[in-house]
């Protein structure tokens, strides 16, 4: 007669087997799970920290906007020329006047070059900017019918444009989004926030519109701008004022609680 103990054996076996079916379905997805934060936690480019730097920059700076004046696209396209190395209060300073004397494409595009030297002196580097400027014209009156193109092939064939200026121009003024602005705040910022361990524009571009959603792009740039000239400033940010400094672990933090 069978005891109690092959009985006692079988239902260990059963248990035994039951424990380790339900090991290989939860320790796995444990772990899973574990590393999934941890990786989150650890990543300084996981979707929940990025939302939370969006929402941020959202909420102090909701209505930012570009700060070069202008009144369509070929004017705000000569701003954003004028504005390499140069503030936008500087530029600001000077496209009046510029824009009195040659409103329109038709007229820059005949302009003298030591008349638009001497009218954007103050913004540094104008004989180059003076050159660009009447050759984007030139280009603009012969190649599009006067008007500034939307696409970025055509908007990069025009001198002095590069993929800042064709951003600025296609998403400030069409509302076509084509990628990021990425000018010095853009850079500087998106480094110290570990959005980008990229050095030039063109990559911090790429690692931006993988990481910021394209109905963001636009106001993200304008935000970003107004928080490097306000806050995060190049050589002494202002971090004990930083609204995003919980979330900041750069090497160039004046102050810091973690
Ligand atoms: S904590 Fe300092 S360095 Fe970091 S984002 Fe804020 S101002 Fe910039």
């Amino acid at each position: 007669m069978p005891t109690g103990r092959p009985q006692k054996k079988t239902v260990t076996k059963k248990k035994a087997l039951r424990a380790k079916k339900s090991l290989a379905k939860t320790v796995p997805v444990r772990a899973a799970t574990k590393a999934a934060k941890k990786n989150s936690a650890g990543d300084p480019t996981n979707p929940r920290r990025v939302e939370t730097i969006l929402q941020r920059l959202a909420e102090h700076y909701p209505n930012a906007v570009c700060a070069l004046h202008h009144r369509n696209a070929w004017e705000l396209m000569v701003a954003t020329i004028l504005s390499a190395q140069c503030t936008d209060v500087r530029v600001n300073m000077v496209t009046p006047a510029l824009f009195q004397r040659f409103p329109t494409p038709q007229s820059m595009a005949k302009a003298s070059q030591a008349e638009v030297e001497e009218m954007i002196r103050t913004t540094g580097f104008f004989r180059n900017k003076a050159k660009n400027i009447i050759g984007a014209a030139q280009m603009v009156v012969a190649e599009f019918g006067g008007k500034v193109p939307q696409t970025m092939d055509e908007l990069l064939t025009i001198p002095g444009v590069a993929r800042k200026t064709a951003n600025v121009v296609s998403g400030s003024w069409y509302k076509i989004l084509l990628g990021v602005v990425v000018d010095t705040h853009v850079m500087r910022i998106s480094q110290r926030l570990e959005l980008t361990k990229s050095t030039t524009p063109e990559k911090i571009e790429q690692d931006l519109m993988q990481l910021i959603p394209q109905p963001a792009w636009i106001d993200f740039s304008h935000r970003v701008i107004h928080f490097g000239r306000e806050i995060c400033i190049a050589r002494k940010p202002r971090c004990a004022d930083c609204f995003l400094e919980d979330l900041c672990n750069s090497k160039d933090k004046t102050w810091s609680t973690h």
